[in-house]
């Protein structure tokens, strides 16, 4: 068996990796040993990663688009936000896989392209077996391998989507404003679904269609929902090519993801606890977890994050939870209260953990307080229950359905 000492092994080489590495490189850390252990080298389009922030950071030149104006239209009516000084941006991964590839050889890091089989902490130093046979010694692991929670939450949904990427013959989309949310989809009987447009020119946008619900759709499932709600927006299907297909799940659940498994061990990304449970958003914390890693390490500390949201964010979170799930609070009777008794930028700033507490409350006291009360002592009365009784394993996070029979439609004139 052959070793590789080195001061840092990221375990997972995904999105929250890619936003370490660049990380690094851009606040120059050099001379540090790093390792980077992922059965897959991950490059281009496998996925499109939309989050709001202050414009002119160094993500601006990789955005696809971004948007001063979101909508978030309701069957009772279509919102008009403005983001200021915010912005809701679109970023594809290609470019952040090519960041990091290059953050990688500045940093002359090792790449291991092999599972992590094992990851042993005896509280001076890491060990990591990679399924090549190789063991890596390592000061500090970053591990953002996909794992399920460590134990069974309250609520355990799921958001999981399908979008087309669209090109249109002739001008249908306006560039100047994304779709936030559309919540004209019929709704589930238990969940919310919602469409989004994100257009990046007028001709060019992904359409998606989501669902915040317990359980996945069919293939086919997808597809009638996505054409309906592109029926929807109006558009004739005759003059729209689907140049690409994007899929996904992502956990919405009050589970616990343990963000330090053992001292030497932080689990970055959606493993470490830095999806949103209510929203499923996760691109904002991993970027500002990344961030203080990088700044730790370049300042000799160790490379421990804050956590990705206040632990008051995470019972609101899992009081909402419960009232959309007990079906006491509809989704987008939810969402519009929100942004009807808000400022955009209050909504937006609470959904990514840096809200302060009034401006907690005031998001609170817009939410229809009866089924949030009784939500609240539910989740009391359960979390008092799951004192007294063993833990349930979680269930795995589903992989997400692939396929189907609308396949991206070849251009003819190619
Ligand atoms: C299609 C899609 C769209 C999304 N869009 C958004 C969005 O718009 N906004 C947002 O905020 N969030 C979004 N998310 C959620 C989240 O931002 C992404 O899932 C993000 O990629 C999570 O990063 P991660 O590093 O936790 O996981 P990943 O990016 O999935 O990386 C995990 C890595 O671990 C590797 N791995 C697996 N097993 C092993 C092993 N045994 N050893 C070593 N490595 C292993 C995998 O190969 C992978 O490279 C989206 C997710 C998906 C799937």
């Amino acid at each position: 068996m052959s070793h590789l000492d080195v001061d840092l092994v990221l375990v997972g080489g995904g999105g929250a990796a890619s936003l370490v590495l660049a990380a690094l490189d851009r606040h120059g850390v050099r001379g540090l040993r790093i390792a980077v252990v992922d059965p897959v080298r991950r490059r281009g389009q496998d996925r499109t990663w939309a989050f709001w922030g202050h414009p002119d950071t160094d993500l601006d030149p990789l955005l696809s688009a971004s948007w001063h104006q979101v909508e978030v239209v309701t069957p009772a009516q279509r919102r008009v936000l403005d983001l200021t000084p915010l912005r809701y941006a679109m970023l594809r991964s290609g470019p952040v896989y090519d960041r990091a590839a290059e953050a990688e050889r500045r940093l002359d890091a090792t790449r291991i392209a092999a599972p992590a089989d094992v990851v042993g902490d005896d509280g001076t130093g890491v060990v990591v077996r990679a399924g090549d046979g190789r063991e890596i010694r390592a000061g500090w692991a970053l591990d953002s391998r996909p794992r399920p929670p460590a134990r069974a939450g309250r609520t355990t949904w799921l958001q999981h989507f399908r979008g087309w990427w669209l090109e249109a013959d002739r001008p249908v989309f306006d560039r100047r404003r994304a779709v936030l949310m559309d919540f004209r989809t019929p709704q589930p009987a238990r969940g919310v679904s919602f469409g989004y447009v994100l257009p990046v020119s007028d001709r060019y946008a992904l359409v998606e269609y989501t669902e915040f619900s317990p359980d996945l759709l069919t293939d086919a499932g997808y597809d009638t929902a996505l054409a309906d709600y592109r029926d929807l927006l109006g558009f004739d299907p005759d003059g729209l090519r689907v140049r690409e297909v994007e899929n996904g799940v992502i956990p919405m659940t009050d589970a616990p993801f343990p963000a330090r498994p053992s001292p030497r061990v932080v689990r970055l990304g959606t493993a470490g606890g830095a999806t949103r449970p209510s929203t499923g958003f996760t691109f904002s914390a991993m970027y500002r977890q990344a961030d203080q890693v990088a700044r730790a390490l370049a300042a000799g500390r160790p490379p421990v994050p804050a956590p990705a949201y206040p632990a008051r964010h995470r019972w609101m979170d899992a009081v909402a939870l419960r009232a959309l799930d007990s079906g006491g609070v509809g989704g987008p009777d939810f969402f519009d209260r929100l942004f009807d008794r808000n400022p955009a930028e209050r909504v937006l700033r609470f959904l990514d953990g840096v809200t302060t507490p009034a401006e907690e409350i005031a998001i609170m006291n817009s939410t229809r307080l009866g089924p949030m009360i009784a939500a609240t002592a539910g989740d009391a009365a359960q979390r008092l229950r799951d004192r007294l009784r063993p833990a349930r394993s979680a269930p795995a996070i589903p992989a997400a359905v692939v396929g189907g029979p609308q396949r991206p439609v070849p251009d003819p004139e190619n």
